[in-house]
């Protein structure tokens, strides 16, 4: 049977996270650091291919979209211009008994909090506004630079606008995308990565002419590319919705803004942001397009698509989590799955079995990212690959010798079929088409 079980699914995902190499705590050994994670072995593939994936469709699957990699700190200057200094908050309450601090819009951390002092009344102190920018000082002399590491990857885009319009054949409507790491600093990080204090976005912004019928129907397309992204990797599209924002919930820049949601083990979350940021960004920067065909100048509108590296790995680590009798699986689309193949020779002793497995292995290795394994039993071996959803495990036994053909087993279904080794390439790669 193909159950996904959703009791305690998190603590489930977070200890096999660990065991398995997806996600570590950060700096562990010193008691960990909050809001701070470190990925692992497979996690780092599996985190890889969501960001491949993001590029593929994105950059590469478009004629429209350039990429960029900015700089993580910028001239001050910016964050000033772009309104991240002053509007870049959450509201924040303190606890008057424990001094625990929360963030005030986060209903269900506040409510377990007041249960736990459920006999005091009037626990909170009035919300003040905190500033979620998280400071770097810069220089050799005292005093230093106050910089900040970036909140979000997008101003590096802005601030290259002009760059790249003179450096690329570009002409509006036309996106940069662009993918890295962001840092904020939280007021309560939690549920694993899904808020941490540093994390990956990956962001298109989009720029277009200042239209406002036009730039509703490229929003509105943006958010259909980017739904269909998550369902044709498998996402379950009943766990996924559009969440519109109410105009006073928009972030500072947004003229108006959906969020893609997915429903987690914790409720409804936001995975990615779409955004309408109109002219706010190129407009404080004082940027504009000039169109050498009409000779009109412009600050062009900007639809921005804005999506969590970590959020989403976290989440089709969640959706892909399977319970069968004892057997536990990652129902991993082949394209996410940290390693498409595992190769093991049928008996560890046995030097032929182990000679040809090698070959086979190394063979595979030239094409795919496939792993080896050798230890305990053949069952041993399946339970670990699905645990990290390795989608086929091929094992050389005694009839390889003979006839040139090895199991190939699947891990959805679990079945065997044996396949010649001259095939088995061309098999994988049909598949993972
Ligand atoms: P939230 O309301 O959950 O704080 P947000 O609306 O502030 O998120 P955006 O500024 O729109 O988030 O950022 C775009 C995306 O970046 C989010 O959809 C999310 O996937 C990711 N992201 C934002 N903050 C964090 C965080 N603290 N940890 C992990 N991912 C994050």
């Amino acid at each position: 049977m193909d159950v996904n079980i959703h009791t305690n699914v998190m603590e489930k995902i977070v200890a096999l996270a660990k065991r398995r190499g997806f996600i570590f705590p950060g700096s562990e050994i010193y008691g960990g650091y909050q809001g701070f994670w470190d990925y692992g072995p497979v996690g780092v593939e599996l985190k890889n291919n969501v960001k491949r994936e993001w590029w593929k469709t994105m950059v590469y699957g478009r004629e429209d979209v350039v990429g960029i990699d900015a700089a993580i700190i910028m001239n001050p200057t910016v964050w000033e211009k772009s309104g991240h200094l002053k509007a870049f908050t959450d509201p924040l309450v303190e606890c008057r008994v424990c001094h625990k601090r929360f963030r005030e819009d986060n209903e269900e951390i506040i409510k377990d909090h007041e249960n736990i002092h459920n006999d005091e009344k009037d626990i909170w102190t009035d919300a003040k506004t905190f500033n979620l920018m998280t400071e770097v000082l810069l220089g050799t002399t005292e005093p230093k630079e106050k910089s900040y590491l970036r909140g979000e990857i997008t101003q590096g885009v802005f601030t290259n606008f002009k760059n790249v319009v003179d450096s690329t054949r570009v002409k509006i409507p036309f996106g940069i995308g662009q993918i890295g790491k962001a840092f904020r600093n939280e007021i309560t990080p939690g549920n694993l990565t899904f808020r941490s204090r540093e994390f990956e976005q990956m962001e298109l912004e989009y720029f277009v002419k200042p239209d406002e019928k036009d730039s509703e129907k490229t929003f509105e397309e943006f958010k259909e590319i980017r739904m269909n992204w998550y369902k044709d990797l498998g996402m379950d599209s009943k766990k996924l919705r559009f969440h519109d924002h109410e105009p006073e919930k928009r972030a500072h820049y947004a003229k108006y803004a959906t969020d893609i949601e997915y429903e987690a083990p914790f409720g409804w979350s936001e995975m990615e942001g779409i955004h309408h940021r109109g002219d706010y960004d190129l407009g404080n920067h004082g940027l504009k397009y000039n169109d050498n065909l009409t000779n009109e100048e412009y600050t062009p509108w900007v639809v921005e698509t804005s999506g969590g590296v970590d959020r989403a790995t976290l989440f089709f680590l969640v959706d892909s989590y399977r319970e069968d009798g004892d057997r536990v699986y990652l129902k991993l689309n082949p394209k996410l799955a940290p390693y498409k193949v595992a190769v093991f020779p049928l008996l560890a002793n046995k030097l032929e079995l182990v000679e040809k497995a090698r070959g086979i292995y190394k063979d595979l290795k030239k094409e795919l990212v496939v792993t080896w394994d050798d230890r305990g039993n053949i069952g041993k071996r399946y339970f670990a690959q699905d645990e990290i959803g390795t989608p086929w495990c091929v094992t050389v036994d005694f009839q390889t010798l003979e006839d040139e053909t090895v199991t190939v087993r699947d891990r959805d279904s679990g079945k065997q079929e044996r396949i010649n080794i001259d095939k088995l390439s061309e098999y994988f790669q049909n598949e993972l088409r």
